[in-house]
C-alpha cells in the first residue's frame, strides 16, 4: 500500500516524545499510521517488550496492519538505525522515525525503508479524537 506522506502532526510527534520519556530507560516502539497523507496515529502493541530488537520485531509480526512505517526510541541518544533496525525497516512502510534521549523537539530523525535519512515535515493540524481507525 503506497501513500504519499506529507508529514507528521506536531501533536503526534509530541506524543512520541512523551511516551519515549515515560518508557525510558526502556525502549518505546510503535507503528505509524497516516490519514490523508499525514501521520497522526501511533499503534502501540500492548505488552510490547522493551528491548531494542524485540519491541520492533513484534510490531512487524502483526498481521493485517496497514502502517506507513515505524517509530522507536533509542535510550542511548544515538539516532542511527542499527543493523536489526535496517532489516525491519525494509519490511514495512517507508517512514521510520528514531527518537533519541533526551527526547527534545529535535532529538529525532526519519529514515526510509532502505535506511537513508529523509526529511519529514512537522505539521500543525487538528486531530479529531473521536475518529477511530
Ligand atoms: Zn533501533
Amino acid at each position: 500500500m503506497k501513500m504519499m506522506i506529507k508529514g507528521i502532526a506536531r501533536e503526534t510527534l509530541n506524543f512520541i516524545m512523551e511516551a519515549s520519556k515515560s518508557t525510558f530507560p526502556n525502549e518505546f516502539a510503535g507503528l505509524l499510521q497516516a490519514k490523508d497523507g499525514i501521520i497522526t496515529d501511533i499503534l502501540i502493541l500492548p505488552g510490547t517488550e522493551s528491548s531494542e530488537v524485540n519491541a520492533v520485531l513484534k510490531l512487524f509480526m502483526m498481521p493485517n496492519i496497514s502502517a506507513v512505517g515505524s517509530v522507536h526510541s533509542h535510550p542511548s541518544s544515538v539516532i542511527r538505525p542499527s543493523k536489526a533496525d535496517l532489516r525491519l525497516f525494509s519490511k514495512t512502510g517507508n517512514h521510520h522515525i528514531i527518537v533519541g534521549h533526551p527526547f527534545g523537539p529535535d532529538n529525532w530523525k526519519c529514515f526510509s525503508g532502505s535506511g537513508e535519512e529523509i526529511s519529514l515535515d512537522v505539521l500543525d493540524v487538528e486531530i479529531e479524537d473521536d475518529e477511530l481507525v
